[in-house]
């Protein structure tokens, strides 16, 4: 039995279906034919702000529900959209939350953290650590909560394990009912969730991935995520993969990243982000232009959320404002 069937449980947090949106004037832009390009509004999944972490906090606050837990502990960079719909969730379901986040105290309040304490999340700095020392900061955390008979769940980062990836097998579902001649999906691939799910539904043929630099075996990472999901293995070769908006790293502005913010945001009025949904589209124009996707098929890009990010990545707020055309009265 894979861990789609009966065993879990579902906590009902977002909006569903949401929208799949034709973007003629971005489709024209990127070479593509007007009907061609299709959105995926998993910007308005509903809860918190909204954003891709809602699909996969279904399953996995469904399963933290279904263990007794009073608390939910988990990790991310300051600015973790994860972290904030987290935040939301626990809020909404009457659970405690601490998110143990790398860095320190210090990082100015903007952007996501400004929900976080709005959800009235608790949360602890862990320092300059990621991948497994993040992870090992939020173990003693939740150790620490045990002490004092709290029942911690600790949701991975990203919300990437195989119970939350199973949101975005759901979304694949679901982009099968809308959009039946789906020939590509464009998705950021961050901790890999959000592709796993969409790959074991799609196959790994219909799925591109933009990775972001966030984790540092991403196709690995996928695989064993739909491994784990419904035992389907696939070789990382077989993943339809792009690694060239990745930059100078996760957090860092490109300037691919930064021109999709506007082409998006100037023929469709279309909000992104640096981090995530820029780099999708700029991954999109890219395999426009190598030929990779093209026009005359059904192509979905897949908008994960994240605009509270926005507003918390100075780079990307100052570049913005030199993008303002200031008008003479
Ligand atoms: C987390 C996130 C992603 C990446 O999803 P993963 O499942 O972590 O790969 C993409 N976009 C946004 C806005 C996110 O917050």
């Amino acid at each position: 039995m894979g861990v789609g069937d009966g065993a879990r449980q579902r906590a009902a947090l977002g909006t569903w279906p949401t929208p799949l949106e034709p973007a003629p004037r971005l489709a024209r832009a990127l070479g593509l034919g007007a009907d061609d390009l299709w959105v995926k509004r998993d910007d308005l999944t509903g809860l918190g702000g909204g954003g891709n972490k809602v699909r996969k906090l279904e399953w996995l606050c469904g399963a933290a529900l279904a263990e007794g837990a009073t608390t939910l502990v988990t990790t991310g960079a300051a600015q973790s959209n994860h972290a904030r719909l987290t935040a939301a969730a626990g809020a909404r379901l009457g659970l405690d939350v601490v998110l143990v986040l790398a860095g320190s105290p210090d990082s100015s309040a903007s952007g996501n953290l400004v929900l976080d304490g709005l959800f009235g999340a608790g949360v602890v700095w862990a320092g300059k650590v990621r991948g497994a020392k993040l992870a090992a900061a939020a173990e003693r955390v939740a150790e620490g909560l045990r002490q004092r008979g709290a029942v911690p769940c600790v949701i991975p980062l990203g919300g990437s394990s195989p119970v939350g990836a199973y949101g975005y097998a759901e979304c694949g579902r679901e982009l099968l009912d809308q959009a039946p001649d789906l020939d590509t999906v464009v998705a950021t691939l961050g901790s890999g969730g959000m592709m796993a799910g969409l790959v074991d539904t799609l196959g790994p043929g219909r799925v591109l991935g933009v990775d972001c630099g966030a984790v540092d075996d991403p196709a690995g990472t996928v695989t064993g995520l739909v491994a784990g999901l419904s035992g389907t293995v696939h070789a990382p070769g077989d993943l339809r993969l792009r690694h060239d908006q990745v930059g100078a790293g996760y957090s860092a502005l490109t300037e691919e990243s930064m021109d999709a913010l506007t082409l998006a945001g100037r023929t469709e009025g279309l909000a992104l982000e640096p981090v995530y949904t820029g780099r999708a589209l700029a991954g999109l124009r890219a395999a426009v232009r190598d030929g990779s996707v093209a026009p005359g098929r059904r192509t979905v890009l897949l908008h994960s959320g994240g605009l509270p990010g926005l507003f918390g990545h100075a780079a990307a707020v100052a570049r913005s404002q030199e993008a303002l055309t200031v008008l003479s009265p």
